[in-house]
């Protein structure tokens, strides 16, 4: 009798199986469902309101440049065997456009970061019409936006945990309104001419309209096309002319740009420091304070302003 119990138990678990691997839907481990995301900023976002009650795998690293990531093949299988995949959109990962479209196309739950931000609140490329600026996370009322988006893609992935999806998103907004607050409170240490902020590439025209920030940025939205001479130049007589007091390397982006705007502002007899690293398109490494998304802009803005005062 045992011996058949113990039969007819496997013979159901490999059933599941079975289903699970011909409909990629299915596929559960542990019970819970697959969420993969793209940057580290996404799948902070994924894990703070899915908590426990999904598996959540990113595939870029802390600094890494999601403009200029390519998918591998493995990524591109994981995607593809995922229950749901988050992405940024709005052309941040400028590479694998795609594979999102392939994706969307295959019917999976695929939810932008980006899908339910009003227009209006959207950054306009001046260079580029009709396409918008992707760094979204910058604006603390834009991210929050984005958790909204996500927990309703959790909703609908795993009905059953609904109501944890909805508690979880209502916890985090809180957290995000406290973030938001520190970021006031600490940008208001700096008087207004002194809230000038270089770094090297567009990532904080978000960040500057804000928290009232004039923001310049050495390469251009995107980190595909490196900055011309006449690009440090110009900036560079920027700084002079501002007498700015340090500008900023980023963690996503390699710091001989800066380093070079820097020795272009020396060359013209002013000494400009460089403040520190702020974390642009991904978060700070794992294990660390800036490894959350609430971590890595509370990181952000202290070293803006510690260096700026
Ligand atoms: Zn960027």
């Amino acid at each position: 009798m045992k011996r058949r119990m113990i039969f007819i138990t496997t013979l159901i678990v490999v059933m599941v199986l079975a289903i699970g691997c011909g409909n990629s839907n299915k596929v559960v481990d542990n019970g819970k469902y697959n969420v993969v995301a793209t940057t580290t900023l996404a799948g902070d976002l994924v894990k703070s309101i899915a908590g426990e009650h999904v598996n959540v795998q990113t595939l870029m690293g802390p600094g890494v440049d999601p403009h200029l990531y390519k998918a591998s093949a493995g990524d591109v299988k994981l995607m593809q065997g995922a229950n749901m995949v988050v992405y940024n959109g709005l052309h941040l990962e400028g590479k694998m456009g795609d594979i999102f479209d392939n994706l969307k196309n295959s019917d999976k739950l695929i939810v932008a970061a980006s899908d339910d931000i009003q227009e209006e609140n959207l950054i306009d490329f001046v260079t580029n019409p009709g396409n918008y600026d992707p760094h979204i996370w910058f604006d603390v009322s834009l991210w929050k936006q984005a958790a909204k988006s996500v927990a309703e893609g959790l909703k609908k992935l795993d009905s059953e945990n609904s109501e944890a999806y909805d508690a979880n998103l209502e916890k985090y907004l809180e957290e995000l309104d406290r973030l938001d607050e520190y970021i006031r409170d600490r940008a208001s240490e700096l008087p207004e001419d002194k809230r000038i902020l270089v770094t090297a590439h567009d990532a904080f025209n978000y960040f500057g309209n804000a928290y009232g920030f004039e923001v310049k940025g050495l390469q251009g939205i995107s980190t595909d096309s490196e900055a011309g001479t006449s690009d440090v130049r110009e900036l560079a007589n920027f700084i002079v002319e501002k007498e700015i007091k340090a500008i900023f390397v980023e963690s996503s982006v390699p710091r001989k740009s800066i380093e070079a705007l820097q020795e272009a502002v020396k060359a013209q007899g002013f000494q400009v420091e460089i403040g520190g690293e702020l974390y642009s398109d991904s978060t700070g490494d794992a294990d660390t304070d800036a490894e959350t998304y609430i971590g890595t802009f509370t990181s952000n803005i202290d070293t803006i302003v510690d260096a700026l005062k």
